[in-house]
């Protein structure tokens, strides 16, 4: 094909995938990474990718952000990525598009409720893992294999996308390579995944009125810079679309430093393979020092500024309670899910049963079922 002309020696080229768990034979029109993308978007967990928030809940606004758009967002910068650095931009764009289908209800704040109730069973939830899980299993869509069936690369980018794995602590995921860091491909997955969010959450933190424009000017000297070009250029327009401008500039600094600072890295270790890519000791996407630090400025200010301002702690901790009473009533009373994972809970133990049947939830179908449990339980 075409695409592969335009490839850099060092992008995985999708004529040497490990391949799949069940050998499927070629289409004529989309490889097997374009193939993946487009089975990742008819899967159902990516669609209840729309109702699972990030920071805000629809309390907020309707128009903001939720994990689809969040992950639209991650794919559309993950392409641009892509393509300046010569990678392959159908792999991009299938890991950028399914890496949030392993996150819980509510954000970070469920993932941490879930891990702290399967701790108690000496067991643990991670999101990376559920989502190999739901991609490996849980979807049933297709006539002659489980779950989705994936690329092996494709699989490997869930697991390793953000984090390692040790071999010692996770001999279940020995076959991906552990020792090994993920293509480049993957690694940018997680660096433009923050690109996007940190952009995201100022957006709207500002729109909620809890971010506050002099003291995210006061604490984040890399805002205050282009919140100040935006003065010198436009300094009649009205706040917010200065706001956003500056948050445009932020935006495309970010990703301009990640794809500069990716191929100075990438000359620096002399890389010329996917396999030397596997081999070097760390990972080669990512900011330079400078760009680093400004990152972390406003990560910083959002972390005090915004995900610990009461009004979002109060709604979380709502929320997260309305997922532990949910759980501990199931894990009591497991036949109260529905009729295939109570089958399942026969089998297996009840409380990673109860975990996956939660982790799947959308945001409102969880806070409906606790809704009506508890208002069943009252009547009987
Ligand atoms: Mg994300």
């Amino acid at each position: 094909m075409n695409d592969a002309i335009r490839l850099a020696s060092y992008a995985m080229d999708v004529t040497h995938t490990r391949g799949r768990r069940f050998p499927e034979a070629q289409h004529p029109y989309r490889n097997d990474y374009a193939r993946d993308r487009d089975r990742v978007v008819h899967s159902r967990a990516f669609r209840r990718l729309e109702a699972k928030t990030q920071v805000f809940t629809t309390r907020f606004s309707d128009h903001f952000r939720n994990r689809l758009t969040h992950t639209l967002e991650v794919a559309q910068i993950g392409r641009t990525v892509a393509g300046a650095l010569g990678l392959n931009g159908d792999l991009v764009e299938a890991l950028a598009l399914v890496h949030d289908i392993g996150h819980p209800p509510f954000g970070h704040a469920g993932e941490r409720q879930l891990n702290l109730r399967m701790r108690e069973h000496g067991d643990f939830f991670d999101h990376n893992l559920h989502a190999l899980r739901i991609v490996e299993s849980f979807e049933q869509r297709y006539l002659d294999f489980p779950g989705l069936n994936l690329t092996f690369e494709v699989r490997e980018g869930i697991v390793k996308h953000s984090r390692d794995y040790s071999a010692a602590e996770f001999p279940e995921l020995s076959e991906y390579l552990l020792e090994e860091r993920p293509p480049l491909e993957a690694q940018l997955i997680d660096v433009v995944d923050e690109i996007a969010y940190n952009a995201a959450d100022l957006d709207e933190g500002f729109e909620a009125g809890l971010v506050e424009l002099n003291s995210l000017i006061d604490e984040a000297p890399v805002f205050a810079r282009a919140y100040a070009n935006v003065e010198r250029s436009h300094p009649r327009s009205e706040k917010k679309l200065k706001f956003n401008g500056a948050l445009k500039e932020i935006l495309d600094h970010s990703v301009t430093d990640l794809i500069e600072n990716t191929r100075a890295e990438i000359q620096r270790a002399g890389v010329d393979s996917v396999e030397d890519i596997r081999r070097n000791t760390k990972r080669l996407a990512s900011f330079s020092e400078e760009a680093a630090a400004e990152n972390a400025q406003l990560k910083k200010y959002l972390r005090a500024g915004l995900y610990e301002n009461p009004a979002i702690v109060q709604d979380r901790e709502r929320s997260v309670a309305a997922l532990d009473e949910l759980f501990l009533l199931y894990l009591e009373h497991p036949q109260k899910m529905p009729r295939g994972y109570t089958e399942r809970a026969r089998t297996e133990p009840v409380h990673r049963v109860v975990c996956d049947y939660i982790a799947g939830m959308t945001d409102h179908y969880l806070l409906r079922q606790r809704e009506e449990q508890f208002r069943m339980r009252a009547s009987e």
